[in-house]
Parts: structure tokens; C-alpha cells; sequence
């Protein structure tokens, strides 16, 4: 698609769209990608700062959200409401990444070099779930499930009156495909699913879609900590050979939220280059 057409797109032409998240990385794309298309764009971020920056530059709005209190996602949807007077589509991306461990990636590598060898026994113990503190545990719950999930509830109540609406959730493809590196950012992504596809059941014959992404590696702040061994060993199992760029699941989110998707609903979007870990 040639620049010219991209600008064309209007797919969103007065729709209002809440992003959770939406101050870095994927969801500031969301945000720009939506406001270019016609949105207006309201954010939600613990980052307050750049939150107000990016929609502000968008012609949009903000306000402090931290997404594990339901309160703060209830006052996301009433500050949407009262500045543009409804929510067509509400986008649950906030997140964060378990904070990587070199020394245990690099045994993981080398346990696998192992299981190469045929040699399992001589595999030296992760203990990811052993050392792990509850709250870590809690933590990674609470922003990306309870985050979701406080935000499926928000939207559904504008929503169903509406009869109208598009829910988006941002999964992972690690909850597709769990790691043994981060069962807690795991298993909270695998929920997203099950809640998804739950919720889309009970709203689908009132007019509201529910659907979410998985992506693949994307190159944001959040992979930032990432030291290059494995950036490099992440890459090797991406099937092109690369990172993603934060527009190729913009696209993919545009899309959903777009009237083209009329009948996707409860589906799963996986995005991901080929990812085969
Ligand atoms: P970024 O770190 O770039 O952006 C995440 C944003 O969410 C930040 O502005 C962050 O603020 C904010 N945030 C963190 N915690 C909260 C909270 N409790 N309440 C409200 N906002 C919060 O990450 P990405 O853009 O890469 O990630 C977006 C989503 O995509 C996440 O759900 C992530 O799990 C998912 N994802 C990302 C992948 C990737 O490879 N990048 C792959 C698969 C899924 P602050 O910067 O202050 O922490």
C-alpha cells in the first residue's frame, strides 16, 4: 500500500478509541495509526506525562490509569464518554515484561544445546517457578489480567446499551505458546484468550465484537532490556528472520476494529513472523 492510499484510509472516521497503555510502543502506534485514520483518541497510562503528549499531539485526550485498580480503568471509560460522548472501540494493551535474567537464559540456551545432544539428564534447573515471589506472581496478573479484564467490564457497560462496539485485547504469542522463562506473563496472556473468547459469546448478539492479537516479538521499549543473546536467539526462531515492527500489528488491530470485521468475532489474531519457539 503506497503512502497516498495509507492516508486515504478512513476506516475510523469518528470513532472514539480508548487505548490502555497507549504513552509507548504498540499502543502510541495504535494511537497514531487510528487518529490518522479518523479517531478521536483517548489514552489511559500510568504514564501520565507522555500519555498527554501523544494524544494531545493527536487532538485527543488522556488521563492517569493504572490498570491494576478498576477504579482508575472506570474513570478511563467516564473521561472518554464525557469528552466524545460514546467508546466505539476500547483497546486493552497495557502491559509489561518479566524483567529478563541473563544467567538463566543463558542455561536455558545451554539446556537446550543439551537436549541436542540427547544428553536431557546433564540439563542444569531453571527454578523460574521455585525462586518466583507472589508478588511477582500477583503483579503480571494483575496488569495484564485483572487489567483486562477491568477493562472488558468498563467498555461492555457503554457498550451494550450502544449496541454497538469493538473490544480488542492485546495477548501474546507466549500465551499461545507458553515459555518456561515467564510462567506468570504466560499464563495471564492465555487467560486474555479465555476471557476473550468467553466474553465475546455473551456480547456478540448485542452488537459488541470481542477479538484479540497475539503478537510475535515486537521491537518496543518492552524488549529494551533484552541483552543482544537473546535478541539473537529469539530472532533465530522467528520463521523471517526478524523482530516485528510495531505498525504490523497496528494493521492488524486497525482491521478488527474496522467495520471489514464485521464477522470476526472471539477470534484470535496471531501476528507473529513466523514465530516457532
Ligand atoms: P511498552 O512498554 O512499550 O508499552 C506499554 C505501556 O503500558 C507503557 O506506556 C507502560 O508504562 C504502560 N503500563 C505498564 N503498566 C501499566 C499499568 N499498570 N497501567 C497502565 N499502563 C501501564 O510495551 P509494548 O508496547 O511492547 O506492549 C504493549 C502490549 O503488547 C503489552 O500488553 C505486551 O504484553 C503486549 N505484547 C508485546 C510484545 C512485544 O514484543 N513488544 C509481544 C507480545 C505482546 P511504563 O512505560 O511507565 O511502564
Amino acid at each position: 500500500m503506497t503512502a497516498n492510499e495509507k492516508s486515504a484510509n478512513n476506516d475510523h472516521a469518528g470513532q472514539v478509541v480508548v487505548i490502555t497503555g497507549g504513552a509507548s510502543g504498540l499502543g502510541a502506534r495504535f494511537a497514531e495509526l487510528f487518529a490518522q485514520r479518523g479517531a478521536h483518541i483517548v489514552i489511559g497510562d500510568i504514564a501520565e506525562e507522555a500519555a498527554h503528549k501523544l494524544s494531545a499531539s493527536l487532538g485527543g485526550t488522556s488521563i492517569k490509569c493504572d490498570v491494576t485498580q478498576s477504579n482508575d480503568v472506570d474513570a478511563l471509560t467516564q473521561h472518554a464518554v464525557s469528552h466524545f460522548g460514546k467508546i466505539d472501540v476500547f483497546i486493552n494493551n497495557a502491559g509489561i515484561a518479566p524483567i529478563p535474567n541473563e544467567e538463566r537464559f543463558a542455561t536455558a540456551v545451554a539446556n537446550q544445546m543439551l537436549r541436542l545432544e540427547n544428553n536431557v539428564g546433564a540439563t542444569t534447573p531453571l527454578n523460574v517457578i521455585t525462586d518466583m515471589t507472589d508478588e511477582e506472581w500477583d503483579h503480571m496478573l494483575k496488569v495484564h489480567l485483572y487489567g483486562t479484564f477491568y477493562g472488558c467490564r468498563a467498555a461492555a457497560r457503554y457498550m451494550t446499551p450502544q449496541r454497538s462496539g469493538s473490544i480488542i485485547n492485546i495477548s501474546s504469542v507466549l500465551g499461545l505458546r507458553p515459555t518456561a522463562l515467564a510462567p506468570h506473563y504466560s499464563t495471564a496472556k492465555a487467560a486474555i484468550i479465555a476471557l476473550t473468547k468467553s466474553q465475546s459469546q455473551e456480547l456478540a448478539p448485542l452488537g459488541v465484537r470481542v477479538n484479540a492479537v497475539c503478537p510475535g516479538y515486537i521491537d518496543t521499549p518492552l524488549l529494551a532490556p533484552m541483552n543482544e543473546l537473546m535478541k539473537v536467539a529469539i530472532v533465530s526462531q522467528i520463521g523471517i528472520g526478524r523482530l516485528g515492527v510495531d505498525d504490523e500489528i497496528a494493521e492488524m488491530v486497525s482491521f478488527i476494529a474496522s467495520a471489514k470485521a464485521s464477522y470476526c468475532i472471539g477470534e484470535i489474531f496471531s501476528v507473529t513472523g513466523g514465530y516457532s519457539g
